[in-house]
């Protein structure tokens, strides 16, 4: 098939088997690649009810048609489970290079099922496909991993692998990939974990077949020409995501101290600029990207060599527990990734556990002797190996913010920060309406991914409690995971950039052949939105507009400082935006889709038979 691998790679860790499938060019049409195979797979493949921790889930691994060729940015791979984290969706990406080969080796997804009795690895060159034991690596960390099996194996394999937190079933445990970019989010990692998979090792040295080279070529090269003529280019080249640091700050939008602020005292000792001229030693791009976000960096007061910090690291490892200094911050960072948890969380998590025990809601009793001082990078540093370890305090926190504050109450439900269960990314939007309803309404619980609107709110009114912010999440929530998660491409050549979104329809025609529209791609995506929703309702008792709630700091609690001091979202509000957006939608007022947009979606007889 065009575009495709063209085979699904069924791999049976139970009973050591392995499968190839041809590629059903029916689900390539109505859900084009990445996270659109993952839900299709997820939902009818994986038994209502199942434990994401049990041999019942599956993990799968996708790429999509645009992965591996040469449109800009083309490496992006979905990996899509039950989450352990929220108990619904999980859908996490990663760049790097990995989908490029896996599509070189003649695959679009990989299907991991069951368990295995002992730590493995799986091996794919080309058709040769094995798992061999990993016992001597289990309990080494990600990134010592993937540099020892390209020891062995060779440069050219590509590689993803989990930490000790992955094994140890941290909750929010991510894979790595190229030596520091994460799927990290609802715990993909701890799902591979469960399933004694260590890494996944591929090389594959076939092509893509592709319908039209000649226009594939044309447009593609206008695409390039057109990132790097962009004004936007040198800025987002020299920093990448660390410009957003001090924009952030700026606006108010800084996670500090668990939330409570959105401005960090001192932040200006995190900007793109220091981190530049500190610590940043070259660029790093993924596969066909020609506007590296990646920085490699260099600390000298830890001596250690990493991919970052990036803006939501610094955002909730740096602000959210309070450090500013961006070594500090980097060596965490370099913590997370060895152990293989996600840096979100984790500083989210800790953030929360500084706050607790700053009101006397835990003690040294709780925390093993530890002082949780805010600022203290020594405690971070500490609690991050507890975390991934599961040791005394780390174990409550490795269930996640949710959890620990069911834990450990008198209150502090108020100010655990999370969505559905999924602790929130780099943005307070106590004073960004649309940015606040992208939270609410993300399909894998607090992370702004998906539609990323406070530049929106920025750009009409942040007071702005209006229909047309339900609209513009709806709009984003459409495009940004089209791209990104379905066609395997990376968004930020759109995003930062300003690349025309008119490229996309004809250079996917000119990779697999097929006429299709914009709208089309719009409906094919709204459709995979439609049926993740309708995964929860099926996974989560009672699931519905209870569940699309913001944490209760940010609808009672007024910002205490920053441009945005005072303001504060009410649940009247909430209630406003939810209407709007369920409405729009076409789902009930409980937010859940109507059999009449199922219809129309081409969902109702597969969410009948998937038994909701
Ligand atoms: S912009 Fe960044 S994330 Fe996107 S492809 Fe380039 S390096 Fe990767």
């Amino acid at each position: 098939m065009n575009g495709y691998g063209g085979q699904i790679l069924r791999v049976n860790l139970n009973e050591k088997k392995m499968k190839k499938e041809p590629l059903d060019p029916k689900l390539a049409r109505d859900y084009l690649g990445g996270r659109g195979f993952g839900i299709y797979f997820l939902y009818t493949e994986v038994p209502k009810g199942a434990d994401p921790l049990g041999p019942e889930n599956k993990l799968i691994a996708s790429s999509g048609p645009l992965s591996g060729t040469l449109v800009p940015g083309a490496g992006k791979m979905d990996f899509t489970c039950k989450s352990p984290l929220t108990g619904g969706y999980a859908s996490s990406s990663v760049g790097g290079h990995i989908t490029a080969e896996l599509k070189y080796a003649g695959y679009d997804s990989i299907i991991l099922e069951g368990a295995s009795d002992s730590p493995l690895y799986l091996f794919i060159e080309d058709e040769k496909v094995e798992l061999r034991d990993a016992s001597d690596l289990w309990g080494k960390g990600s990134l010592t991993v993937e540099r020892e099996l390209k020891r062995r194996l060779g440069e050219d394999f590509q590689i993803v692998t989990i930490g000790p937190g992955g094994e140890n079933l941290v909750k929010y445990a991510c894979i790595t990939h190229d030596f520091g970019r994460q799927a990290g989010r609802g715990g993909v990692g701890a799902v591979m974990g469960s399933k004694l998979l260590k890494a996944i090792a591929v090389r594959g040295t076939k092509s893509i077949p592709v319908a039209d080279p000649k226009a594939l070529l044309e447009v593609s090269r206008k695409m390039y020409a057109a990132c790097k003529s962009s004004g936007a280019f040198e800025v987002w080249w020299k920093y990448g995501t660390s410009g957003v640091n001090a924009w952030s700050n700026e606006v108010g939008s800084f996670p500090t101290m668990n939330f409570r602020s959105g401005r960090l005292e001192g932040y200006e000792s995190l900007s793109g600029e220091v981190m530049r001229e500190k610590i940043v030693v070259t660029d790093k791009a993924c596969f066909g990207c020609p506007s590296p976000c990646g920085k490699w960096s260099h600390s000298r007061k830890y001596n250690i060599r990493i991919e970052g910090p990036e803006y939501e690291t610094t955002a909730l490892i740096g602000g959210n527990c309070a450090l500013t200094d961006i070594e500090d911050i980097a060596y965490a960072n370099w913590l997370c990734d060895e152990l293989g948890i996600d840096t979100i969380s984790t500083g989210n998590c800790i953030g929360f556990a500084m706050e607790c025990f700053e009101r006397g809601i835990i003690t040294t009793e709780e925390t093993d002797g530890l002082n949780l001082r805010w600022g203290d990078a020594e405690v971070v540093f500490t609690l991050i190996e507890k975390i991934a370890k599961r040791e005394g305090i780390g174990d409550v926190l490795a269930e996640g913010v949710r959890y620990a504050s069911q834990v450990w109450g008198k209150g502090s439900e108020e100010f655990a920060m999370h969505v559905k269960g999924m602790e929130i990314s780099g943005y307070e939007s106590r004073w960004a309406p649309a940015m606040m309803l992208s939270y609410c309404l993300c399909d894998v619980g607090g992370h702004h991914n998906r539609a990323w609107a406070i530049t929106y709110d920025l750009e009409v009114g942040r007071d702005k409690i209006t229909p047309d912010k339900a609209s513009k999440v709806i709009e984003l929530q459409a495009i940004r995971p089209l791209i990104g998660d379905c066609f395997g491409a990376c968004r930020l050549q759109w995003v930062e950039l300003g690349l025309d979104l008119g490229f996309y329809a004809p250079i996917l025609k000119a990779i697999t052949g097929l006429e299709r529209s914009w709208e089309d791609l719009l409906k094919i995506s709204e459709r995979i939105w439609n049926l993740t929703r309708i995964y929860w309702v099926r996974e989560v008792e009672g699931f519905g507009r209870k569940f699309d709630y913001p944490p209760p700091r940010w609808m009672e609690e007024p910002l205490p400082s920053g441009p945005g001091k005072g303001k504060f979202i009410p649940k009247e509000d909430i209630d406003k935006l939810l209407d709007w957006y369920y409405e729009q939608r076409g789902w009930d007022e409980n937010g859940i889709p109507t059999k009449g947009k199922l219809e129309e979606m081409g969902l109702l007889e597969l969410v009948e038979r998937g038994g909701l």
